[in-house]
């Protein structure tokens, strides 16, 4: 269950949790279009609270409304604003933060015009994602009957409720055979991404990770990790995946909001890397990535925000 926290921001007012509620024929309800956001707020011993990679949400969030025409009626910087609020007003250390900027009631059909744009954050307690050890063993992941959605059907890159049916349905797989997560192809057969996460390859020193064009969403934590090998001078090639490599890789993990960085131990029964666990490109993205949080890697590309000025 959802920890709840003491306010909802909608619409630009702050209301108690529980009176944050809409009417059944929503449209986002009806049909899937509600653009959102998933964002970790860090309490860190150096700067107190901070928001992880606000701004690049926040203009992601923009993009993937605007796909659908959901509007938003704030400025970016207003959202960002919003969302500190919402971290600070119900006083969380750390939180997990959800925006949905969705098309609410007012209008039936799909390509409805007259429905109001409503925006909500909500911010609330949660911990590691892929369970307590996931981030130290690694998890076992299996690849899903269930293909990711094909380019020219629904776009992957925007993130939006209706793509979620696609993970629910990986995910659920997943959990029925046993496995933490399940990994989706492309419909062309090649690697996707996690249920909820993107995920990288490790193979003879160098990375790859599915290119946009595999039906994956960009995310942020994708994102963090490819400027941390950057920095690291490992080569990167985004590629189109062969299945295989899944099998035969030397070291494989997952990345997200909620999931971090968390290593893949097998798939499908087949211990990754041959049961090699030593994992050292994967263990130094770690470091770097939950250094942050903890104040032992230096914040240089300027990814903290604090909820308090
Ligand atoms: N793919 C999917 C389908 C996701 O839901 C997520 C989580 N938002 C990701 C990838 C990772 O994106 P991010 O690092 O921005 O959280």
């Amino acid at each position: 269950p959802i920890q709840e926290a003491k306010f909802i921001w909608k619409n630009g007012e702050m209301i108690p949790w529980a009176e944050a509620t809409t009417h059944v024929l929503t449209h986002a309800l009806l049909y899937g279009t509600c653009a959102f956001e998933g964002i970790r707020a860090y309490d860190t011993p150096h700067k107190g609270t901070c928001v992880f990679r606000l701004e690049e949400h926040t203009k992601r969030l923009f993009y993937s409304a605007r796909i659908y025409g959901i509007g938003i009626d704030y400025s970016e910087a207003e959202v960002n604003e919003a969302i500190l609020r919402t971290v600070r007003e119900n006083e969380l250390k750390s939180a997990y933060i959800r925006v949905n900027a969705y098309l609410g009631y007012g209008e039936m059909s799909p390509s409805a015009t007259g429905c109001p744009d409503d925006l909500v954050i909500a911010a609330f307690p949660w911990g590691r994602y892929l369970g307590a050890e996931a981030i130290e063993e690694g998890i076992d992941a299996c690849v899903s009957s269930w293909r990711r959605t094909a380019q020219g059907t629904l776009p992957a890159g925007a993130k939006v409720a209706g793509n979620y049916l696609s993970s629910r349905l990986i995910t659920t797989e997943a959990k029925v055979r046993g496995m933490v997560e399940g990994i989706g192809l492309s419909h062309d057969g090649t690697v996707s991404e996690g249920g909820g996460e993107n995920l990288f390859i490790v193979k003879d020193g160098r990375v790859l990770t599915p290119p946009l064009a595999s039906s994956i969403l960009g995310g942020i934590t994708r994102d963090t990790v490819l400027t941390f090998l950057n920095d690291m001078n490992v080569e990167v090639v985004e590629q189109a995946i062969p299945r295989e490599l899944l099998y035969g890789c030397d070291e494989l993990f997952m990345t997200g909001t909620a999931a971090e960085v968390t290593p893949v131990r097998s798939v499908d029964g087949l211990a990754v890397g041959g049961g090699n666990q030593e994992r050292p490109v994967t263990k130094e993205v770690q470091k770097r990535f939950f250094g942050l949080f903890d104040g032992t890697t230096e914040d240089e590309h300027d990814w903290l925000r604090p909820v308090k000025g």
